[in-house]
């Protein structure tokens, strides 16, 4: 936070991507620059992620820095050093919608606030606050994995048998989900009926009102 007499500009950075696309190697990186520049940093993590460490950010490439797990998007607040310069959050799409509100606060403070987390769940929807955060950041990088089929860029999240599990928080790894490319993720939406997707090709100036716009 801003010292007496001191202003600094706060942000919110957003790295987004499916799983294994390097958003927690990203978020470590950022994290021990701004640790060798000698600027106070505070990891948090949501409690629900303890695939690897209850506490620690670890990523599947074994990268590690220290972290506190909280439950709740407000215990965050609770837990920020007034001299914490920057703060640094992993999985961020498990957070209740008061991350929006907590993040911008931090920020407005002056601090610069570091996320990481999926944009889309394993149907390709938008992950809980994730729309919310990369509207209201100031910069946003969005990460992408390898395609464990093809071996083309993956953005999407696939969840292996999502027949006999269809929350949409189901905390795995690669015994879970892999990473696919829209082509190797999309094959059963195809089946889905788009009628309005066509265009009507008998439609004429006449039976169209809208062709004057
Ligand atoms: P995320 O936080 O996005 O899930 P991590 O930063 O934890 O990803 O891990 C990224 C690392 O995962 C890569 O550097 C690589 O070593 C490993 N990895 C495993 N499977 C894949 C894949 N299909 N595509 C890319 N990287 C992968
Ligand atoms: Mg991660």
């Amino acid at each position: 936070m801003a010292m007496p007499g001191l202003f600094y500009s706060g942000s919110i950075e957003v790295v987004c991507g499916p799983m294994f696309s390097g958003k927690t190697e990203e978020l470590i990186r950022r994290v021990k620059r701004a640790q060798i520049a000698k600027q106070k940093v505070q990891i948090f993590k949501p409690a629900i992620d303890n695939r690897y460490h209850d506490s620690d950010v670890v990523s599947h490439s074994s990268l590690t820095v220290e972290a506190v797990a909280v439950k709740s998007s407000m215990e965050i607040l609770a837990k920020v050093f007034d001299s914490t310069r920057i703060v640094a959050i992993d999985e961020v799409q498990f957070f209740d919608a008061d991350i929006v509100k907590l993040v911008s606060k931090l920020a407005r403070r002056g601090c610069r606030v570091i996320l990481a987390g999926l944009d889309q769940d394993y149907k390709g929807e938008p992950f809980g606050p994730m729309p919310h955060l990369l509207a209201v950041a100031d910069q946003v990088d969005k990460v992408a994995a390898i395609c464990t089929v093809c071996g083309a860029n993956a953005t999407k999240s696939y969840r292996k048998r999502p027949e006999s599990n269809s929350d949409q928080v189901l905390v795995g790894e690669s015994d879970v989900y892999e990473a696919r490319c829209r082509h190797h993720f999309d094959y059963f939406d195809e089946r889905q009926e788009l009628p309005s997707f066509y265009a009507d090709t008998t439609m004429t100036p006449e039976k169209n009102n809208s062709s004057q716009v």
